[in-house]
């Protein structure tokens, strides 16, 4: 989710955190002891059927809330946690934090196929037992692998063809669910499409934001939901703030929408509240 720069996953540093060597270790201790004293925090954020606004499912959106620099986006500290392999053990505690919460989760959704989807890193993928791992979790948690969907970004996999189709091939052996995220963002081509039974793909806010503005990003969002459709695959745009926007993806005939218009990330508590 960076909306453009695809060569790295998360290319929005903080310059103050970015600025030395010495800073980034100091972040990276920091990470150890978030994980070790419960300072991440998750947050979920409806995907709407666009016609009518039901709530389909949610996409789970990590939050860390760092003793000293208060609440600290992803965008802030994951592309760290992804070069020192921290991003295992996040995205494990992710899945978990997720699966736990979807008894909530369920509760607050209104559809047919109800899900919780959650981003995946590219070196989540690498560790030897996450396919096993995510299997454990949904049997812990009593879950389906269709309540699990798994958000993955076109660098993750062009970037390593051999280790994401090897994964992705189990995962999906498993039952699972994968959406492709911020779909036109990187620089692959759409090969992995014919390669991969993704079953959604989600436009990216940068496509979707100038939709009313722009000829261009009218015409791309239209064909890629012409495309998604005749592969079988669902869509959703992500980024909608408006309720102009919505209703011209209505008449594009795009599936689902997320983004402010619908609601923002909230906290599980929040959730359970408005239930
Ligand atoms: P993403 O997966 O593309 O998630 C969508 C991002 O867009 C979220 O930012 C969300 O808060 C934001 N957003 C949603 N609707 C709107 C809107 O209407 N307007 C605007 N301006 N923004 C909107 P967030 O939560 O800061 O997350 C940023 C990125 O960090 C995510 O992009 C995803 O790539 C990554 N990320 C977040 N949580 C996790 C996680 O648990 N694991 C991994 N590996 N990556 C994560
Ligand atoms: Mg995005
Ligand atoms: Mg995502
Ligand atoms: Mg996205």
């Amino acid at each position: 989710g960076n909306g453009g720069n695809a060569l790295l996953e998360y290319p929005r540093p903080l310059d103050h955190l970015h600025a030395t060597a010495t800073r980034q270790l100091a972040l990276a201790e920091d990470i150890a002891h978030a994980l070790t004293t419960d300072q991440f925090e998750m947050h979920y954020q409806p995907i709407c059927v666009l016609q009518d606004g039901r709530v389909a499912g949610f996409e789970a959106l990590i939050r860390w809330n760092h003793p000293r620099e208060g609440m600290i986006s992803p965008l802030d500290f994951l592309w760290l946690a992804e070069q020192t392999g921290q991003i295992r053990a996040i995205g494990m505690w992710t899945l978990e934090r997720a699966c736990r919460d979807w008894p909530v989760l369920r509760q607050a959704t209104d559809h047919s196929s109800p899900f919780v989807s959650v981003n995946l890193s590219a070196n989540q993928l690498t560790g030897d037992h996450f396919v096993h791992d995510v299997k454990l979790i949904l049997e812990r948690h009593h879950m389906t692998a269709e309540e699990l969907k798994m958000e993955l970004t076109e660098t993750i996999i062009i970037g390593r063809p051999e280790i994401a189709s090897q994964v992705l091939n189990n995962l999906i052996a498993l039952g699972g669910t994968l959406a492709l995220d911020d779909f036109g963002t990187g620089y692959s081509g759409l090969d992995y499409l014919q390669r991969y039974p993704i079953a959604t793909v989600k436009i990216d806010r940068a496509f979707i934001t100038p939709l009313l503005q722009t000829a261009p990003s009218l015409e791309i969002v239209n064909k890629t939901i012409e495309l998604a459709h005749s592969l079988g695959m669902n869509v959703v745009a992500e980024g909608i703030e408006n309720e102009e926007i919505r209703q011209k993806l209505t008449q594009l005939r795009c599936d689902f929408g997320q983004g402010w218009l619908f609601g923002k990330p909230l906290a599980l508590d929040d959730i359970r509240k408005r239930l």
